[in-house]
């Protein structure tokens, strides 16, 4: 018999988890206090790799991860969100790239080094010179998560799913105990008694249940980035997403460049004067001009400082939260990578009641006896 599940949270997650359950044929009320796909999830890198991620059954998630978008883009109109243009790194030392490319591949996974001289023949637009070591990872790519959510609500919705947003969809109380079924309240007053509800609300995970997450609202925390997004490129600009010592890039939506750096995150938190941010969304563009061609009209076009939700070891927290009977928690940094895959299997243990096994690592009982 379908189950009926509520869902709260429209990113990546909440959106995947609620396709995936409303094609399984359970009875799906996605609840999201914004529009959908609006809030981390629109200013993720959004880069789908398992590129350093370890330990080695954390890898394998990911992997499963960039695997699960590449079987969900033909069905869900790919074209308009799954960026499959592989990946590629300039170094200034060889040691860390070399061990890293040596253990992925030992892996079983695509990663190749070859000469920084050759770069442009893997990515014609980049100018930069001077790059010690370079590699390749032709299995990574990026995702357009704005268009990809609205399609994975469009597709749950179609399957007969019911998406409230704004005041409609804003959760108030989430409430369980021994002996009841769990119930969520919402912000326009109304009460959902389900048989599963699923808390895939990001960031904000802790304001309805007591999972921990690195607290992002500190002053030097490390859960917020900088996010710039700059444009025009003359064409044909960049098609890979590129990593060099200073910069991280990516080709955006609407002629743009998504650009991060470390330097520029570590240096920033929510609480960072405007002022103090226009100054490295500026240097973060004349880190981009240096890198590739095709900026010379470009300027910045939004700045955003963007919070990961960050689980205190950097993986994910997925699973029946333990002393609330019915409530399910999915929350996870690489969230973009992981959501599609996650989405199956969460479906997969909530309607055989038997969490599948590359859940286990993830429980929430690792941080709540
Ligand atoms: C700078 C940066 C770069 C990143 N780069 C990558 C990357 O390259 N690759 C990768 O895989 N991951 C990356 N991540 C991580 C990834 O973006 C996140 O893991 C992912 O977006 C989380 O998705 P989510 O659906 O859990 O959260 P969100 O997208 O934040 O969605 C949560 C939703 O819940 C809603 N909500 C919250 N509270 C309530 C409530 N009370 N009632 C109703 N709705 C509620 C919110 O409005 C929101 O829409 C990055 C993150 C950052 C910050």
């Amino acid at each position: 018999m379908a189950r009926y599940c509520v869902v709260i949270g429209a990113g990546v997650v909440g959106a995947s988890v609620a396709a995936r359950l409303a094609s399984a044929g359970q009875r799906v009320t996605l609840l999201e206090r914004d529009q959908p796909g609006r809030a981390t999830s629109r200013w993720s890198f959004a880069w789908i790799n398992s590129n350093d991620k370890a330990p080695r059954p954390y890898h394998d998630l990911n992997c499963e991860g960039i695997r699960a978008w590449a079987e969900l883009a033909p069905g869900l109109d790919g074209d308009a969100w799954y960026r499959p243009v592989g990946h590629l790194e300039l170094a200034a030392a060889r040691a860390e790239l070399d061990a890293r490319v040596r253990r992925l591949t030992e892996w079983g996974y695509l990663a190749r080094l070859f000469d920084p001289a050759e770069a442009a023949g893997i990515e014609p637009a980049l100018q930069l010179s001077g790059a010690t070591a370079a590699a390749w990872f032709p299995g990574e790519g990026y995702l357009l998560t704005e268009p990809l959510i609205a399609r994975l609500v469009a597709h749950a919705e179609s399957h007969g799913a019911d998406v409230r947003t704004g005041e409609p969809g804003r959760v108030t109380a989430l409430e369980a105990g021994p002996g009841t079924a769990p119930r969520v309240r919402t912000a326009a007053g109304a009460v959902l008694e389900a048989d599963d509800v699923v808390c895939c609300a990001g960031r904000w995970t802790p304001s309805l249940a007591p999972v921990p997450l690195i607290p992002w609202e500190r002053r030097g925390s490390v859960a917020p980035g900088l996010v710039v997004r700059a444009g025009p490129v003359a064409p044909p600009g960049p098609v890979r997403l590129l990593h060099t010592p200073e910069l991280s890039l990516r080709p955006h939506a609407g002629g743009l460049l998504h650009l991060e750096a470390e330097d520029a995150s570590a240096a920033v938190d929510v609480h960072t004067p405007e002022p103090e941010l226009r100054r490295w969304a500026e240097e973060l563009l004349r880190r981009a001009r240096r890198t590739v061609r095709g900026l010379d009209e470009a300027r910045v076009v939004e700045t955003r400082v963007c919070v990961r939700p960050l689980p205190p070891d950097g993986q994910s927290i997925v699973g029946r939260l333990p002393g609330a009977p019915g409530v399910y928690v999915a929350v996870t940094h690489s969230g973009v990578t992981l959501a599609a895959h996650l989405a199956r299997l969460i479906t997969a243990d909530l309607t055989t009641g038997t969490p599948p096994a590359p859940l286990t690592p993830y429980h929430p009982a690792r941080f709540i006896p």
